[in-house]
């Protein structure tokens, strides 16, 4: 993904001249898919989120933004850019002052805690950019050592990180309420996690995703867990595991409907009959079924006439259902597209819901490892025992 698109150079973005040269002079001479999607929208003030895997040259994204629109004749501080570790600070340090090499004057510094807080003082007076921690930038401004009235550009990188539940959330809002209502906001993370998410949409209006897979944004408020259950040589034995892990979900969870995706069509119709006989009303929708016997199981569920839907891949692509919140793979999918399309049919933008994987311990672990990293997903295991608060 840091491959370099076909034919195109920085200079057909139009970048500034010294910004130009720095790139050069940087051995960046063609931009990644992301830095060429990214970087012209951060160029018309817009705010957005960019997610792409690591490595993907994201700093560079922000890096040539910024230093695109500089006023290096403004002694001021104009750009603030927040990352969770010091090592990212000072590496971000080192790409914008190379990229920004060309630039005249320029100022950039690292503001991290376990230095002297008089020493940040004194670099303060001369300051373009700034790079910091969350915990060190907010002591600096409530000392009065860093003015946020001139930034424009307010930058989260590893946004992901930053904002996790319980790490700078509210630093980062102090920060945020310090800054001018006027300014631009980017936020650069390898994976969308609901918490980040929330988080964005009190900063920011109306952000722009730029993705380098475009994953569905229905999925924005849809948590995904997977299982690993004891491998068996018999595939009976891996179905009976998985569907007694099933009953202690839908024996904790609250959900509305679930759907249930099995990748064998012989186990589906033998999974609804289990479920209908332990009083959990299920229909089965499967290849077998006429057209006719699929739209009355289909209306079943929209007329909530049964809780649970298991489909096959094959007669999952009709499945509309707004009252699923409930998304249960009892195999791993057979790629990551069949993946986002399953989970897909919970949790519409806004709404909430789950998506529970069971994968057996080893092969086919690893192949949802696989999909997770492919679509830059959030994936956690499911808490063992299943906490009540889950959904
Ligand atoms: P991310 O923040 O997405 O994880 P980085 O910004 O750290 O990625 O960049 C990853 C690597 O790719 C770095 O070593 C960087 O120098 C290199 N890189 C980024 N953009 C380009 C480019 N346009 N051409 C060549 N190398 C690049
Ligand atoms: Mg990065």
């Amino acid at each position: 993904d840091v491959l370099p698109s076909e034919g195109i150079d920085f200079a057909s973005l139009l970048l500034s001249q010294p910004v130009q040269d720095g790139l050069l002079a940087s051995g960046f001479h063609k931009p990644s898919p992301i830095q060429l999607k990214a970087i012209p929208l951060g160029r018309c003030g817009l705010d957005l989120i960019v997610q792409a895997k690591s490595g993907t040259g994201k700093t560079c994204v922000f890096a040539t933004i910024a230093l695109d629109s500089l006023i290096t004749e403004n002694m001021t501080t104009q750009v603030l850019v927040l990352a969770p570790t010091r090592e990212i600070a000072v590496q971000i340090h080192s790409v914008v002052m190379a990229i920004g090499s060309a630039l005249e004057g320029l100022e950039c510094h690292v503001f991290i805690g376990g230095t002297p807080v008089s020493q940040d003082k004194t670099r303060l007076k001369k300051c373009h950019i700034a790079v910091g921690s969350p915990g060190r930038i907010k002591q600096l401004i409530e000392l009065g050592f860093l003015s946020t009235a001139s930034i424009r550009l307010f930058v989260l990188d590893e946004a992901d990180k930053l904002l996790e539940e319980g790490s700078f959330q509210d630093q980062i809002n102090w920060i945020y309420s310090s800054l001018p209502a006027n300014k631009q906001m980017l936020a650069l993370s390898a994976t969308y996690p609901e918490s980040m998410a929330q988080h964005l949409t009190r900063y920011m209006r109306e952000p722009t995703f730029v993705r380098l897979n475009p994953t569905d944004p229905g999925l924005i408020g849809l948590k995904q867990y997977y299982r690993v259950v004891k491998s068996h040589h018999l595939p009976h034995k891996i179905f009976e595991e998985k569907v007694q892990q099933l009953f202690e979900l839908f024996s904790k969870i609250p959900f509305n409907q679930a759907l249930v995706f099995s990748n064998l069509h012989s186990r589906a119709q033998h999974l609804a009959d289990i479920l209908t006989a332990k009083g959990l009303p299920a229909v089965c929708i499967s290849g077998g079924l006429s057209q006719d016997q699929r739209l009355e199981a289909m209306s079943k569920l929209k007329q909530y006439q049964c809780r649970v839907l298991i489909s096959t891949d094959l007669t999952s692509r009709g499945i509309d259902a707004d009252k699923v919140n409930l998304v249960i793979n009892l195999d791993v999918p057979k790629d990551w597209e069949t993946y986002m399309h399953r989970i897909g049919r919970a949790g519409r933008f806004g709404t909430h819901g789950l998506a529970v994987t069971y994968c057996c311990h080893g092969e086919e672990e690893n192949k949802m490892m696989a999909i997770a990293q492919k679509c830059s997903l959030s994936l956690s295991s499911l808490p063992d025992p299943i906490p009540p608060g889950l959904m």
